[in-house]
């Protein structure tokens, strides 16, 4: 069984978010897992449009919450691989506290952004991805914010497991998305997918130029906290590859106490009437 389906994505010839699509597809067979057991959530976004693009169980949920319905479908049913997924306005701008708290609480999902730094959908506003003087229809004369350093922030926030991509390599990308499966936490992988359309500063060629591969520089070790937030620094944040990991921070779920054997999802939860009464007073 495969991931692909009949559902042709309507995104603009070119753009980015087909390679992340084509690299979640690789990365879940590549590591055994079936459609049966992926759950895809997504938020608001061109990019948001992936859930209904890939196989699996899949959830195309509102503007910036995709986390939390992710963490909520991992906590109901543990067995399943849970895959975020969304753009950079979705999860930083609006969805930036659930993001943080997500890295944090350290919940075995994975969370893929499509980060173009624009609003695509929208038709191309300035993004908190977007670097100051950036010229947009919502921003004539210039951004006047500074770009958010979410790789910074997640490493500060006590991430786990923290890697960025571009969305032409395909082949990083696929691998750090089984990484980030594999891991034993909350996974985020930022991945620069350019937008064709509205982005005409941050483009494929862009990227080439800018971009530093984390393999290139001698003795990097993703395990280094230190060296992995100066090496964002020193970068501007434009480096791809695992920037750090550390598999020794316990997840979420294996802290939680009074999990039984069986997930929620596979548990008898038939309650009688009077016992649905009193759980629900409980909640006026
Ligand atoms: Fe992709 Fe931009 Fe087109 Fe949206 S508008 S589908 S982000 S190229």
């Amino acid at each position: 069984k495969d991931f692909r389906n009949n559902v042709k994505p309507n995104w603009c010839p070119g753009c980015g978010d087909f390679s992340v699509q084509a690299a979640i597809q690789r990365a879940a067979a590549n590591v055994g897992v079936v459609p049966e057991e992926l759950a895809v959530i997504s938020g608001i976004g061109c990019s948001g449009r992936i859930s209904g693009y890939i196989n699996s169980y899949g959830f195309h949920g509102i503007h910036g919450r995709s986390l939390p319905i992710a963490q909520g479908v991992k906590m109901a049913n543990r067995d399943l691989t849970v895959i975020a997924s969304g753009g950079d306005g979705d999860g930083f701008a609006i969805g930036m506290g659930h993001t943080i708290h997500a890295i944090r609480r350290n919940i075995d999902v994975t969370y893929i952004v499509m980060d173009n730094q624009i609003y695509g959908l929208t038709k191309g506003q300035t993004s908190p991805r977007s670097e100051m003087g950036f010229k947009t229809k919502s921003t004539p004369g210039g951004s006047i914010e500074s770009a958010l350093g979410v790789m910074e922030l997640a490493i500060a926030s006590g991430g786990s497991f923290i890697a960025q991509s571009f969305s032409s390599d395909l082949k990083e990308l696929t691998s750090l998305i089984e990484q980030g499966i594999q891991h034993k936490g909350f996974s985020l992988i930022n991945v620069f997918s350019p937008c064709v359309t509205f982005n005409k500063i941050n483009t494929y060629d862009w990227f080439k130029e800018n971009l530093v591969s984390l393999s290139d520089i001698e003795g990097y070790n993703p395990h280094d906290r230190l060296q992995a937030m100066n090496t964002l620094m020193e970068n501007n944040g434009l480096v791809t590859g695992l920037i750090y990991q550390n598999k020794e921070k316990p997840s979420y779920e294996s802290l939680v106490q009074g999990f039984k054997e069986e997930p929620l999802s596979a548990q008898d939860l038939q309650l009688e009437e009077e016992q649905f009464d009193k759980l629900m007073a409980e909640f006026m």
